[in-house]
């Protein structure tokens, strides 16, 4: 799954409760599959992305990493449902990277391997950036019924410019083009706390919102990782110094500017970076939320089952020589505890505003810190659970963090 999760306002009744003995256990439903590549890495990015070069596959030798990639992932998946209890899946998510960069061949392949595999309403997702947005690529994605998730992090190029992000090609063009083609099911990615970006910015955005009307808007805050050219340009190292960036008050007071903003105009925040109409939450995301058990397939990707988690060693070449070879490729693997776990679940619960019951989460939290954060209005205490409120979800990380046992 990309990035930080985030989702909101009137949870349904089915999200309202879940015990952290369920948690990651049961049966595998929901598939995260990471594809990697990019033309070019973008100035801000720390994600496990693989600069392919502006040619993409036209280039024989990218082509060609692209066809052992996808014929690794089908042998990967392969593996897995014989290995784990995986049932129908009901979400299926192609994150990355870039996963259009592929093109809607390569994408059919991976996902025809899910054929016969699929619940009836499964949702499928593809992630893209505007320039992998093509027709070709938006009539296979309507044709294939998949949710598209694009994308964008500002309208605004200039602001677009000062996070040193490559997609050249115009968001809201790409938008339309997948909406003309018949995707009926779009989510846009955008970002607050970008360098220089204003409150007018942020208008100027939640107008395009008013304008395009994606199902679906994740909208996070811009994370300026140590390391990251976004980061050494920040800091007067070399390249163009970006505007000065928002500090954290102010970042702060951007998110509920979004927030009101996106409520008003009809999305419900379910997560603190995601805003759906409703009906129409990503149901792959909000699995991930609620602790389910999932895999994770490609270089890279992280997978939970029960109290087992593993992570595939980065980088396609190796991972398509071990599967091609008929192994699996390198992994780190860890056993988690009862405490990891039970902070896991709340962290995620406290996302979403879930109500986690006390006792089941007891070995994992401060019970002195309980009064306090109530009294604050950051945490109801209602009928022996817990629930971060919305004036906490604002702070949500913080309010685990008081809340964790030391
Ligand atoms: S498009 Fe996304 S994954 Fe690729 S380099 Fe840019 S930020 Fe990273």
């Amino acid at each position: 799954m990309s990035r930080d999760g985030g989702r909101k306002a009137p949870v349904p009744l089915f999200l309202t409760m879940m015990g952290v003995m369920e948690a990651f256990a049961g049966p595998v439903r929901h598939v995260y599959i990471h594809v990697p590549f990019c033309t070019a890495r973008c100035d801000y990015c720390d994600f496990e992305a693989e600069p392919v070069g502006a040619a993409g596959p036209a280039e024989p030798a990218v082509a060609a990493l692209f066809e052992r990639y996808v014929a690794a992932v089908g042998a990967e998946w392969e593996r897995e449902r014989a290995a784990c209890d995986v049932r129908r899946v009901a979400s299926l998510y192609l994150g990355g990277g870039t996963p259009a960069l592929l093109g809607p061949a390569r994408l059919e392949r991976i996902v025809a391997g899910f054929d016969g595999h699929l619940t009836p309403r499964a949702e499928m997702t593809v992630e893209t950036n505007p320039d992998e947005a093509d027709a070709a690529f938006a009539a296979w994605a309507a044709t294939r019924g998949v949710r598209v998730s694009l994308g964008v992090q500002s309208f605004d190029p200039m602001l677009r410019a000062a996070l040193g992000r490559r997609p050249a090609a115009d968001p809201a063009a790409a938008t339309r083009r997948l909406r003309t083609a018949g995707v009926r099911d779009l989510s846009i990615d955008l970002m607050h706390g970008i360098p220089g970006q204003t409150t007018s910015d942020l208008d100027a955005d939640l107008g395009m919102v008013d304008d395009l009307a994606p199902d679906h808007v994740s909208w996070y805050e811009l994370d300026v990782s140590a390391g990251t050219p976004l980061a050494r340009r920040l800091r007067g190292g070399h390249g163009p110094r970006p505007p000065a960036r928002a500090g954290e008050d102010e970042r702060a007071a951007q998110h509920r500017h979004v927030v009101s903003g996106l409520e008003c105009r009809g999305y419900r925040w379910y997560e603190v970076s995601n805003f759906a109409r409703p009906g129409r939450q990503a149901r792959h995301n909000v699995a991930y939320w609620r602790a389910r058990p999932y895999l994770g397939l490609g270089p890279g990707a992280v997978s939970t089952v029960g109290r087992r988690r593993w992570r595939n060693a980065p980088g396609a070449a190796a991972y398509g020589e071990a599967l091609a070879a008929d192994r699996l490729p390198h992994r780190h693997v860890e056993t988690l505890d009862a405490t990891t776990l039970a902070r896991e679940r709340l962290m995620l619960a406290a996302r979403c505003g879930l109500a986690v019951p006390i006792d089941e989460v007891a070995a994992a939290i401060d019970a002195a810190a309980l009064a306090p954060l109530g009294a604050a209005g950051l945490l109801s205490l209602h009928s022996g659970t817990i629930r971060v409120t919305r004036k906490g979800r604002y702070v949500a990380n913080e309010v685990c963090v008081r809340l964790f046992r030391a």
